[in-house]
């Protein structure tokens, strides 16, 4: 395994297959964005559910505002009512294209953050929407932002995880409203969902759908202690600073994402000064 915190490479998740998207399970259907990049995987996923033959959909995380991208969505929709658009959390490549969505389909935009909500009251941990008898539960995961949710959709056993848990590699914890100790309560929460339903599916943000949602939850945790286990060894080693850290822990991690490992460092050293 890679030393590699980010999602280039950090957990033998989902493997090195391209992801092209498409349909997945009877009621999700994802088209994925053209914006990849070594943070945004093979690029965001757009998931489109409905129940089968029913004239009503949930779009969730539009993406980037791409018209190409944005038209694909109302392509894909075929002339049904889009009900809502869902955001998993406000980061901008799943919430740029929203109001532009918006306003091509008329449907409103549901977040838990009021910031990017549109015409809509928003989302919250615990609600349970219905369009044309499809059931997507809310549940609230912070931790990778302070607004992220995941939405399980009921019939087809299959949790949508946004940025909390991706296809492959691992998330990022983005400081300050990104918190480790959430992070690690939301994995445990997102396990027990899919142990409690016998959940099949975690169909993610960016990368892959997995298949084996518990080994991916707990390869996160256990990624998650190890990572927390090199920390305390490097500040043991005598590193003070996150930079000094990073230098220990991520030393074969191309230096290109330092920025980003720093501030995984960073929300660390939060973790341990909370917890110790
Ligand atoms: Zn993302």
């Amino acid at each position: 395994m890679s030393g590699s915190i980010l999602p280039l490479g950090g957990l033998p998740l989902g493997g090195d297959t391209p992801w092209l998207g498409g349909l997945v399970t009877a009621r999700a259907i994802c088209l994925l964005a053209p914006n990849p990049s070594p943070m945004t995987l093979d690029g965001t996923n757009t998931w489109i559910l409905a129940e089968p033959d029913s004239g009503s959909v949930f779009v969730v995380d539009p993406g980037p505002d791409d018209l190409d991208h944005l038209g694909s969505i109302v392509a894909a929709t075929a002339g049904r009512r889009v009900a809502q658009i869902l955001l998993t959390h406000g980061h901008s490549d799943h919430s740029d294209g929203a109001r532009r969505l918006a306003d091509l389909t008329g449907a409103p935009v549901a977040a838990l953050d009021p910031m990017y909500r549109y015409g809509s009251e928003g989302l919250q941990g615990g609600m349970i929407l219905d369009v044309d008898g499809l059931v997507v539960e809310i549940i609230a995961t912070p931790g990778h932002t302070a607004d992220s949710l995941s939405f399980h959709l009921v019939a087809d056993g299959a949790v949508l995880t946004g940025d909390t848990v991706l296809g492959r590699g691992s998330t990022l914890v983005v400081p300050p409203d990104g918190r480790l100790g959430d992070y690690l309560e939301s994995l445990v929460r997102i396990g027990a969902l899919i142990e409690s339903t016998g959940s099949s599916w975690i169909l993610p943000g960016h990368g892959p759908a997995l298949a084996d949602p518990l080994a991916a939850v707990a390869g996160y945790l256990a990624h998650r202690h190890s990572r927390l286990e090199q920390v305390r060894g490097a500040l043991r080693a005598g590193a003070v600073t996150a930079d000094e850290i990073v230098a220990m822990v991520y030393a074969d991690t191309p230096l290109q994402l330092w920025p980003a490992a720093r501030m995984s460092v960073t929300a660390q050293l939060d973790y341990l000064h909370e917890t110790n």
